[in-house]
Parts: structure tokens; sequence; C-alpha cells
């Protein structure tokens, strides 16, 4: 009938991918594949899944960009958001202004995050953060009088937002080609990438390792009078979820301290029981001088991060402003009242919603599946924690030798994935990145695994990969 094919959301599809075609910029992509191939159009999602504009329901293992920790069409979000857009959709935080759900948010991170933050600046996501936490370490140090401490050190595989700053400690090449970066201030370290390390073979070799290299890496940019602080994610996420040895943040948090420079944890994926607790630093009772969240504080039902900084740094930034002078830093959406209402009921699903404890049960199962995947021909290596984990695909799993890039095989196994029903990442160098939602029951876990085994064995059987 006329009205069924009006409610037909596969009439609209092809009409939408073309206007896509021409007029929308996407981000992290190549344009050239995206005007051959077109777009996938979401159209809605319930728990763990989400339906495409054929109809398709998908499994996502991804959550989202890794953000929906919460699953989707959770209904007491949308009433939070909705009463907040009712009563006060917008107040800024300029000219001494405030909303209620922006102070609460505040107040709540803070009762939430390691002991040594005590202060929160709002944004709109991460890179945005991480930026903010450029400015304000750059600021610090000025006002300290120490104006020489300028450089800043981060991971190789590191990634910390696309900002036209902070894309330059993200440390990976897509990131910097055509946009002059690196900045001439900022530096890497090898990655504590333990299927892949450079020199060693064991996690206390690692973890040494990594410390003398920071070391030596201050040394070479003229000591600590010239290095303003190292940028880390406690589990590397975008580099390829690469799990650093145990005790290795701890070794960090305590070489920067040795050194006199700021430590900045990137939680911006790790955060919100990503890894099972609420922030990642808590595996090793790590507390940082700054702290970098975005993602799961909303759940991606609204934009927005935070930068979280301790006392010490706070009063050094204020006493600069006792003459009434601002710090030229805002944006005009820190603390938007809706997203500040929606990272509330958030925080509440996490914690009294029994979310944080679902992810951590279920992570067991998350656990199980990896391990299920290591006797297949072409897993070289398995690796995650709590709800974050990563299958490293591999041509000779003795030599460790990368498949040809020239296979395409990301993109072949998204595609292969997404015929078989799941959603997951897939990295560049063949690395599948999972991320499920802390919502997902045992099934839908291993449902995921299912489905990716069933991709493997799908791709084996195409001739030029075996
Ligand atoms: N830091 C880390 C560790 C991230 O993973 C990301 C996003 N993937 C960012 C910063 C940037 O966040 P956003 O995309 O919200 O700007």
């Amino acid at each position: 009938s006329l009205l069924r094919a009006a409610i037909d959301t596969t009439a609209l599809v092809s009409p939408l991918v073309e206007i896509d075609r021409q007029h929308l910029i996407h981000p992290v992509s190549s344009m050239r594949a995206h005007e051959a191939r077109g777009a996938t159009v979401l159209t809605s999602g319930k728990g763990m899944y989400v339906r495409d504009a054929d109809g398709n329901d998908l499994l996502d293992a991804f959550a989202g960009l890794w953000c929906v920790n919460v699953g989707y069409g959770q209904d007491s979000i949308v009433k939070a958001a909705a009463e907040q857009m009712t009563k006060l959709p917008y107040a800024t935080g300029y000219f001494h202004f405030a909303s209620e759900p922006a102070i609460l948010l505040a107040e709540r991170l803070i009762e939430l995050a390691p002991n040594s933050l005590n202060r929160v600046y709002f944004t709109l996501g991460g890179s945005d953060a991480v930026d903010s936490a450029i400015r304000f370490i750059t600021n610090y140090y000025n006002v300290m009088d120490k104006p020489s401490k300028k450089q800043f050190i981060a991971l190789e595989r590191g990634y910390h937002g696309s900002s036209s700053t902070g894309a330059g400690l993200t440390a990976l090449a897509a990131f910097h080609r055509n946009m002059d970066l690196p900045l001439p201030n900022q530096h890497y370290i090898s990655s504590p990438y333990p299927y892949r390390h450079k020199t060693e073979t064991d996690d206390a070799g690692i973890i040494a390792q990594s410390v003398r290299e920071l070391k030596a890496k201050v040394e070479s940019l003229g000591g600590p009078d010239h290095v303003a602080a190292f940028f880390c994610e406690p589990i590397q996420g975008s580099g390829g979820v690469i799990v650093p040895p145990k005790g290795w943040l701890k070794a960090i948090r305590q070489a920067c301290t040795e050194l006199g420079i700021l430590l900045v944890v990137d939680e911006v994926i790790t955060g919100f029981g990503r890894t099972g607790p609420m922030f990642a630093c808590e595996h090793e009772g790590v507390e940082p001088d700054l702290m970098t969240v975005a993602k799961g504080l909303t759940a991606g039902y609204a934009p927005m991060g935070a930068v979280l900084m301790s006392e010490d740094i706070y009063q050094v930034l204020a006493s600069s402003t006792a003459s009434g002078a601002t710090i030229g830093h805002g944006y005009t959406y820190s603390g938007h009242p809706v997203s500040a209402a929606v990272g509330l009921e958030v925080l509440r699903l996490y914690t009294d919603g029994g979310v944080l404890a679902n992810g951590q049960m279920v992570a067991r199962d998350f656990a199980g599946g990896l391990d299920s995947l290591k006797t297949n021909p072409i897993v070289g290596d398995v690796r995650g924690q709590g709800l974050l984990g990563a299958i490293e695909l591999v041509a000779n799993k003795d030599t460790k030798a990368r498949f040809d890039p020239a296979l395409k095989l990301p993109d072949r196994l998204f595609a292969k994935g997404y015929e078989n029903g799941v959603i997951f990442r897939a990295f560049g160098d063949n690395i599948i990145g999972l991320a499920p939602a802390l919502v997902a029951t045992p099934d839908e876990i291993w449902s995921i695994f299912e489905r990716i085994g069933k991709t493997l064995d799908d791709l084996l059987e195409e001739s030029d990969i075996r």
C-alpha cells in the first residue's frame, strides 16, 4: 500500500546516501573511498543493537565509537535531557553563571575520580579536553615563572584527539599527514606494546624500558626544566587497544614525580567502567595531576568531555587572576546544562543502576570469548581488560608478519562482520577493536565472538588470505 511505502525506510535510503555523497564530510575517512562506497545510514538503536536503513539489526561490539557504555534506548536519560531542555536548555558558564546540572556533575565527577583531582573544566568532547589540558599546563608553568617548561612527551601509537595542538600528541601518522604535525615541542617514547615490543620480551623489562626511555627523553630535551608533562592512555585505544603490563602506569607515575613533570592520564576511552573500575587509574592506585574524560561521561547521548585537575594546579592558575584578569580559555558550551543532566543520569546508571557491576560480571565472558579465538590460524594475539579488547590478525603466527596492506583486510573484515551482523572496529594494522556496552548479557557477549569467529572463517575461505 501507499502508506506502507511511505513508512518503508528503505525507500529513503538511496536519496539520503546520494545527498551524503554530495555534502557531508565524514570524520577520519578516505573521502574518495566514501564517495565510491556511500554511507551506511543507521536509523535506530535498542540495547546492544543498532538498526540500519535497510532494516538490518547489528550487534554493536564497539558501543558506537567506544562511548555508548549504557547501551541504546535508555529512557531515563531521554527523560533527564527532555526535562532539562524544557526547564533551561542553555546557560553559559561565562560571567559567573552556572546551571544546577553542571554544578552537580562537577561534584559527582570529583567524588568518583582519583583523590588527587579536585577541579573540573567541562568541554564538548575529548579533543578539546586534551587541548584544554595543554593550555592550562602552559598557563600554569608561565604563572609559576617556569616558562622554559614547554616540551610535551607522549607515547608512540597514542591517541589524544584531533585538535590542532592535541593531534600532535596523537602519534598516529594519519593525523599528521599534510597537517604539519607534530609541533616542535611534541615528542614520543615507545609504546609499551607487549606483542610487538621493540626490545623487551617480559613485563618487567617493558616497564623498566619505558621508565628509562622517558628519563632519557627528558634529558635529551634539556632536562626537567624544559619538560611540561607526559600524556598517556592507561590502555592505548586507537593505537590498537594496547594493554601495557601490570604495574606500568604506576611506574610512569613514579617517574613523572621524580622528574618533576606533570602526568596527564587520558581516560577518554578507559573511563567510566570500560576496563572494570570507574577509571583505569584505579587498577594501580595511580593519582594523575590532570585527567581527561569524555565518551562514557554522557555515554554518547550528548556531547561532553572534561579535564580534571589537582587543587595545586588550580590554585596556581587562580593566583594569576587575583586582579580580576581572566584566563582566556572557554567554550560557549562548557558545562552545557542538557549534556550535564545527561551526564548525571549516566553516572547514576553506572553506580546505582548497576551498569558498572554488570560490566565487571560479563568481563569474564568477554575474556573467555577473546581466548576462544586464540587458536584461529590468523589470530596472532588477543588482549584486553574489562570490556575493552583486541584481536590482532597476522599472516604468520610464528613470525608475527602482518598481512600485505594491498589485501585491504580491514575493509574486508568490517564488511564481512557486517554481513554476519556484528559491528567492530577494524584498525589499519589488522587489529579488531572491541568495546561493547557494559549492559551486555553473557549471551550477547558470546554472540559477538560467535559472529567474529564466523567472520574470520569466512575470510579464511578467500583464496588470497590462505
Ligand atoms: N583521547 C582519547 C584517548 C580518545 O580515544 C579520543 C577519541 N577517540 C580523544 C581523546 C578525542 O575525543 P573526541 O573524539 O571526543 O574529541
